[in-house]
């Protein structure tokens, strides 16, 4: 399974913005942004004005990386988007948001999506009852997502679900800290997610 392995912050600092991909350490001054607010190589300092092109590229660009997702997969979730009924960019969104890995970091068991990753990759997450080891894996309405019983008594995951009220309620996903699960209400509507990209722009670009 293929993944990103470069440094995170790096990918932050292309794109100008913090894109939170290391959990605490991006609320600290350590953050890469913060420390060199440009972007990263030689002629990171040289500044460039943009083409629609580019402007369109650097959205899909964060779109990937907010996701830890890469080239081929992305395209393909870009094709299911494509077919589904409704607002091609909403669906691309949705799609994205129903990834094992991401529901196990919007939960709060992980305080950053690679976490997450790793975690259902090295198969400490169960969906309904049953474990699931795919990072990709879509995740339905009404299912329920928790740890095995190894998962619980990891004291990363219970120290990241104490401090997961913190991040914020998420309308779409019933969070149990006691119980250490979570259930999906409904699928994702487009103005229940915040994200750091223009899906209208990455529309754009495949439209090409
Ligand atoms: Fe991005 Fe977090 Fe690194 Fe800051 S610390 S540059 S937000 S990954």
């Amino acid at each position: 399974m293929a993944r990103y392995t470069g440094a995170l912050c790096r990918l932050c600092r292309r794109e100008g913005e913090k894109l939170f991909l290391k959990g605490d350490r991006c609320f600290m001054d350590k953050c890469g942004v913060e420390r060199r607010k440009y972007a990263p190589g030689q002629h990171g300092q040289r500044r460039k004005k943009a083409s629609d092109y580019a402007v369109q590229l650097r959205a899909k660009q964060k779109a990937k990386e907010t996701y830890c997702v890469l080239e081929r997969q992305f395209n393909k979730y870009f094709h299911m988007a494509d077919q589904m009924s409704g607002v091609t960019g909403s669906n691309l969104v949705q799609l994205l948001e129903r990834r094992l890995d991401n529901i196990v970091y919007r939960i709060g068991f992980a305080s950053n999506r690679n976490q997450a990753r790793q975690l259902v990759t090295h198969g400490h997450f169960t969906v309904n009852g049953k474990r699931v080891n795919i990072p990709s894996y879509l995740v339905s309405k009404g299912d329920i997502v928790s740890p095995t019983d190894s998962g619980k008594n990891f004291k990363i995951v219970q120290e990241n679900m104490e401090k997961a009220d913190q991040r914020g309620a998420i309308s779409w996903v019933e969070r149990d800290v006691e119980g250490l699960k979570g259930k999906i209400l409904h699928l994702p509507a487009r103005d229940e997610v915040s994200t750091f990209f223009d899906e209208q722009l990455i529309v754009e670009l495949y439209s090409k």
